[in-house]
């Protein structure tokens, strides 16, 4: 029989992650079939309960392994303010209030760090991504990206805080790079690139547990 030999399913319905995932993952893993969880009926929304970005990421990962008897693979992601502590955090997604509502959470954000001078408006994006297998194994890596909270949002591309996201050693926001250029540079893509080798281990039957990060960090 010809086609994909494995297949693993991605723990997220959101597109512009969807997106970015299929995009990073597809060249590092060319004969895995990536699904998305919409392919299955009666997968779970799973809260996110934990306090770190790799326990949601877990959280998702397993949720979506034991609903659909595959491997499966969740980030979980924010922006990390230094001035603000590390805030938004793992609350970036419902910074203002409502899940999901990029427009107000970035408002929120320029508005908290409105007086902070240029020298102090550091941050990082992160990301924990992790692999579930149905077996009840997983792992998890981190990926990172440093830069600067703009004054105001610029750009139209990519999503949630990109418009006032400077990389560092950029001179123009997230939201203004192609999708292919923020892939590279991007906390979401660092952390995949790093867990592909995992994926690839754990679909040739390999254990996973007990190599660095394969529990909770
Ligand atoms: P999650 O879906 O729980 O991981 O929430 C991630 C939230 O963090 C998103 O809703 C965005 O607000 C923010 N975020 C994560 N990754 C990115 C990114 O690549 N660009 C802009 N915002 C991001």
């Amino acid at each position: 029989m010809t086609g994909p030999a494995t297949r693993v399913v991605l723990a997220t319905r959101n597109a512009h992650k969807v997106g970015e995932l299929r995009a990073v993952l597809a060249p590092l893993l060319p004969d895995v079939e990536v699904l998305t969880v919409d392919a299955f009926e009666a997968v779970p929304e799973v809260a996110e309960t934990e306090v770190t970005f790799a326990g949601n990421a877990l959280l998702k990962a397993r949720a979506v392994a034991a609903a659909t008897g595959l491997p499966a693979v969740a980030d979980d992601s924010g922006i990390a303010v230094d001035v603000l502590g590390g805030a938004p955090g793992i609350f970036s997604a419902r910074w203002a209030g409502r899940h999901g509502d990029d427009a107000a959470n970035l408002e929120l954000l320029l508005a908290q760090i409105a007086d902070v001078p240029a020298d102090h408006r550091g941050g990082a994006f992160v990301c924990a991504a992790a692999l579930a297998l149905p077996d009840g194994t997983s792992a998890v890596r981190h990926g990172e990206l440093r830069g600067t909270v703009a004054t105001s949002a610029s750009g139209a591309g990519g999503f949630g805080y990109d418009p006032c996201f400077v990389p560092a050693g950029a001179d123009r926001t997230l939201a203004e790079h192609t999708a292919r250029e923020k892939n590279a540079i991007s906390h979401r893509g660092a952390a995949f690139r790093a867990l592909a080798p995992v994926v690839v281990e754990a679909l040739a039957g390999r254990p996973i547990q007990g190599g660095p990060g394969s529990e909770e960090v």
